[in-house]
């Protein structure tokens, strides 16, 4: 985990949660320029979600703080990158990624109508929402069908793979070796809370892309699918997770 929190409660909180996770905060800066990046949620009764980002720290991420996290970039099985730190820095960690040969995942979230047109190439694998791929190519995104077109339209634009997330309708992905787009269905569930399915999805994919690098990629869909499916089923976005012991062993 490469970024930066301030030097205050949500940051020192950040940090513990990290190592109760078991993830290393080598690379989980502090600063004391800025307060701890915060999101403020609104849950409707249908379980959809309103959100308003305040960057702070994320924004002062800077070249320095990823070159210092060089080493473990060029020796990772995958390399995530989103939009919650400047564009510029996200860009320069998959550049780092792709020349040392690793794999990479981009989620363009918060989505950016004018993104650089080498987060297309640099991305092995390109995962958004339906609102981020509307916002991407002026298409209405409202259907499994409509998903499709846009994703071959962001295709021609560089990536190998594109997946676009459709809600309860699960996903849509289009690769270079499979041209044709093939809708990914989900689970039935009743969703309590859907913030940070996408980064549920996103995460769950991560995983199998390092651990399971031979798996189909349909069938690293359809876990991921269920994956999220899982965290959509309570509140929360972190804490709705489910940790790798709670879920079904066939997923791994
Ligand atoms: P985001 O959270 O970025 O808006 P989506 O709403 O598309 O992204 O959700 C990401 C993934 O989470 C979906 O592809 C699906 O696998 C799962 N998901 C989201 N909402 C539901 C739901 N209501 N029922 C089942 N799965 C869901």
């Amino acid at each position: 985990m490469v970024c930066k929190v301030g030097k205050d409660s949500f940051g020192n909180d950040y940090v513990d949660n990290l190592k109760q996770n078991d993830i290393s905060t080598e690379f989980t800066y502090q600063t004391k320029d800025a307060a701890t990046g915060t999101a403020s949620i609104i849950v409707n009764n249908e379980g959809q979600n309103i959100i308003v980002i305040v960057a702070g720290a994320n924004l002062l991420l800077n070249i320095e703080d990823l070159q210092g996290a060089a080493d473990v970039i060029s020796r990772a099985k995958v390399v995530v990158c989103q939009l919650e730190v400047t564009p510029a820095i996200s860009l320069q960690a998959l550049a780092m990624a792709r020349s040392n040969g690793v794999k990479t995942l981009f989620n363009p979230a918060p989505a950016l109508a004018d993104l650089d047109p080498q987060f297309f190439t640099l991305s092995d694998v390109f995962c958004c929402n339906e609102s981020e791929a509307e916002i991407l190519t002026g298409l209405t995104v409202g259907s499994p069908a409509a998903a499709g077109r846009a994703a071959l339209v962001l295709m021609q634009r560089g990536c190998q793979v594109v997946i676009i997330t459709l809600g309860a309708e699960g996903c849509v992905v289009l690769s270079q070796t499979e041209p044709a787009p093939k809708h990914i269905v989900t689970e039935k569930v009743k969703a309590v809370d859907t913030t940070g399915a996408g980064d549920s999805f996103v995460g769950a994919l991560a995983f199998y892309l390092a651990y399971y690098p031979s798996l189909p990629l349909e069938e690293m869909l359809k876990r991921s699918n269920f994956i999220a499916a899982v965290s959509v089923q309570a509140a929360g976005t972190q804490s709705s997770y489910p940790h790798k012991k709670d879920l079904p062993l066939q997923l791994f």
